[in-house]
């Protein structure tokens, strides 16, 4: 037997449940598609397109809607001699300017030999280039600018649908379509912009937990094979999916969890503990994530909780955090941030999920103060920090965590090796001995 084996017992085909997986047909968004499908009927017609602009929370279908529309409409546009249509779909996620956004799409319109470098040029002349890629398309163009909240001017999203009117362009017709993950993002464009941009507007609202079943119906079939599902499965994921934010792609992520874990068991049938297991390691992923996004300060101050947590001193005031995370701090080479910035990323965390918060009363006296404490797993958060940990060293109360770290089934947090041991003769204050004596090298 070889090394590798097929194993497709449980998925029909996984790659249905990816990200980038388009499914044939939407479910449950007749309504949003049809005033969609009203908005790009112009195109046919060979008329001038409406600037269309679309919003709602993450995973809610907005892009699925309109890859799907697009390819509908490019299909049918061929049909007709007389419509020449141009899809450009951007995604501007990471592109935070309207002058990377320009580039971006004269490189689309442009072969393999003639992209131009992304800095270097006027910003006028980026855009002169780009009335003329447009121009050279002669018919209809679409121009699809998804997540275009990272967008941080709006240049592009006046000059782009004024194009025309300002006569940079001959012949072409184009039109934008906008989509938005976040709300707030069309309210602060400037009244000109939204005009123009917002033509027609489009709301994805967030899906419920029904909707989210129907969603999950019709991919399982797809992605699964026949009867593999215990069938608790997908009212869980969906659950999950509806829980906060009404998202499709979490629903589905957790469905794929599942699936992998059922496979990793070497079952063929999916059972509601393997959502369970999967809903556990996304959660996992999510506070991993956001803990590896945070700033250094912001690890001093978690590490420090940590390791008064272990010490069993929390829940913690903010002011008996300080004195150990301004030591960290010091062992980092980092000057500490005054308490007021050190309370701002004990806020942070707690609304990240790290950590918690509990509001006190101060007693006669009447005022509040916040406790915090530690919500989440060690060595998940060491994992997730181990370049702090290695800046400051290892404190004696997480020694037994890198330790069991180094174990085979580990992630990685067992690679400390060299980093540098506390200092002994410091500690928080002279009178509180933290427990700095008994710190040592790791890894020695
Ligand atoms: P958005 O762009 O609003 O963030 P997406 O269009 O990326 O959301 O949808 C998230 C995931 O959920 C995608 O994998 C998509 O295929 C799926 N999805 C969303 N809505 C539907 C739907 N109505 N029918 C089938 N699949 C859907
Ligand atoms: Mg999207």
């Amino acid at each position: 037997m070889g090394l590798f084996e097929r194993d497709t017992e449980i998925y029909r085909d996984r790659d249905a449940l990816r990200e980038d997986y388009q499914p044939a047909e939407l479910v449950g968004r007749d309504e949003e598609l049809r005033t969609y499908r009203a908005a790009l009927q112009p195109v046919i017609n060979g008329e001038q397109p409406n600037n269309i602009f679309l919003y709602g929370k993450t995973g809610v279908g907005k892009t699925a809607a309109t890859r799907y529309l697009l390819e509908h409409l490019k299909d049918d546009a061929a049909e007709y001699d007389d419509i020449e249509l141009t899809v450009v779909f951007l995604n501007c996620d990471g592109l935070t300017s309207s002058y990377q956004i320009a580039t971006r799409l004269v490189n689309e319109f442009r072969g393999e030999a003639d992209q131009i470098s992304t800095t270097g040029y006027p910003r006028a002349s980026v855009y002169e280039m780009l009335w003329d890629e447009l121009d050279a398309c002669a018919g209809t163009v679409l121009v699809v600018l998804d997540e275009v909240d990272h967008v941080e001017d709006d240049s592009i999203l006046y000059q782009l649908p004024r194009a025309r009117a300002n006569q940079n362009l001959g012949d072409a017709k184009v039109g934008i379509v906008g989509i938005s993950n976040d709300f707030s993002f069309r309210d602060d464009l400037s009244p000109k912009v939204r005009s123009s941009l917002c033509e027609q507007e489009i709301h994805f609202p967030a899906y419920d937990a029904t909707d989210l079943q129907k969603i999950l119906e019709q991919r399982v079939e797809v992605a699964f094979h026949e009867d593999v599902l215990e069938p608790g499965v997908i009212p869980l994921c969906a659950a999950y999916g509806a829980k906060d934010a009404g998202d499709a792609r979490q629903s589905i992520d957790l469905l794929m969890k599942a699936g992998d874990l059922a496979r990793d068991d070497d079952t063929d049938v999916v059972t509601e503990d393997h959502v369970d297991g999967g809903r556990r390691a996304l959660e996992r992923g999510r506070i991993k994530e956001g803990i590896t996004g945070l700033t250094q300060h912001g690890h001093l101050v978690l590490y420090a909780l940590l390791t008064l947590e272990l010490e069993g001193d929390a829940p913690i005031r903010s002011r008996d955090v300080r004195p150990r995370y301004t030591r960290f701090a010091e062992m980092a080479d980092r000057d500490p941030l005054v308490p007021r910035r050190m309370r701002d990323h004990l806020s942070e965390l707690a609304m990240l999920g790290i950590i918690s918060v509990t509001e006190r009363n101060e007693g006669r006296r009447g005022g509040t103060y916040r406790e915090y404490a530690l919500d989440m797993d060690v060595d998940l958060i060491l994992d997730a920090m181990e370049d702090t940990v290695r800046d400051v060293g290892v404190h004696g109360s997480v020694q037994d965590f890198l330790i069991r770290g180094d174990a085979p089934d580990d992630n990685g947090a067992g690679q400390h090796g060299g980093s540098k041991g506390f200092d002994a003769d410091r500690s928080d204050s002279a009178s509180d001995d933290d427990g700095g004596r008994d710190l040592t090298n790791f890894g020695d």
